[in-house]
């Protein structure tokens, strides 16, 4: 694996469409971060706490985490000092700890929302009637210390190309009706988190604004 070479490809091929690159380092070295790092990336994507904040400490601080995988809400206080964007949040309790987090942090945190769009049974997500039932509710109205600004998907893991596009034109078609239909303080819907290694091409082509990238650039793990 040249991580450098990877990289500059994955920029390359994006600089075209205007989607962005979360290099997603999980489970791999603070060497191979830092190589990624002098390759240009300033976003990384990560999916433990723990290990998000043990790398954070040691990286520029110029770089914005990513956390992609499931939060619980008990490890929210590690990440909310510093956290970029957190995508997979998918309850209103969740948001709620976010919310308090921020307020004890002073800040506002950057949230996606996320969709559930794969037939597979294990995979993390709103509804689309629970995301209507979270925009629409008066506990979403009275925080002031989260804003979402989009949603993030997973499609099912499978050879089947159109199924995945399927998918992910769900979640756009998800994603322009509620830009049309919710109009809230909280809520500045510009992003689109999907995409993996094995299905990025057509995320992009299904509207992506950010693609998380892992394997095809780290190596498999
Ligand atoms: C691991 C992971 C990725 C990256 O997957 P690759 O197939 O290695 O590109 C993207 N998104 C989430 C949520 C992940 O957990």
């Amino acid at each position: 694996m040249n991580i450098k070479n990877n990289i500059l490809h994955y920029q390359k091929e994006l600089a075209r469409t205007g989607c962005k690159l979360i290099a997603v380092s999980k489970t791999k070295p603070i060497e191979a971060l830092i190589e990624a790092y002098e390759a240009g990336v300033k976003d990384f994507g990560e999916n433990k706490v723990q290990e998000l904040v043990e790398k954070q400490e040691l990286l520029p601080s110029d770089i914005t985490w990513h956390m992609i995988g499931h939060l619980q809400r008990n490890k929210v206080k590690y990440i909310a000092p510093f956290i970029g964007l957190i995508h997979a949040v998918d309850s209103q309790k969740l948001l709620k700890e976010i919310d308090k987090e921020g307020k004890k942090n002073n800040r506002v945190i950057p949230c996606l929302l996320q969709i559930y769009i794969a037939a597979e049974e294990t995979k993390f997500g709103l509804s689309e009637d629970e995301l209507r039932e979270l925009l629409a509710s008066s506990t979403f109205e009275s925080m002031n210390n989260i804003k979402i600004t989009g949603f993030m998907g997973m499609a099912t893991f499978t050879d089947n190309a159109n199924q995945i596009r399927k998918e992910f034109q769900s979640l756009q078609r998800i994603f322009e009706d509620c830009k049309a239909g919710f109009n809230h303080k909280n809520l500045a819907l510009q992003e689109l988190s999907m995409g993996m290694s094995n299905d990025y091409k057509i995320a992009i082509e299904e509207g992506s604004t950010m693609v998380r990238i892992g394997s095809a650039i780290f190596g498999a793990r």
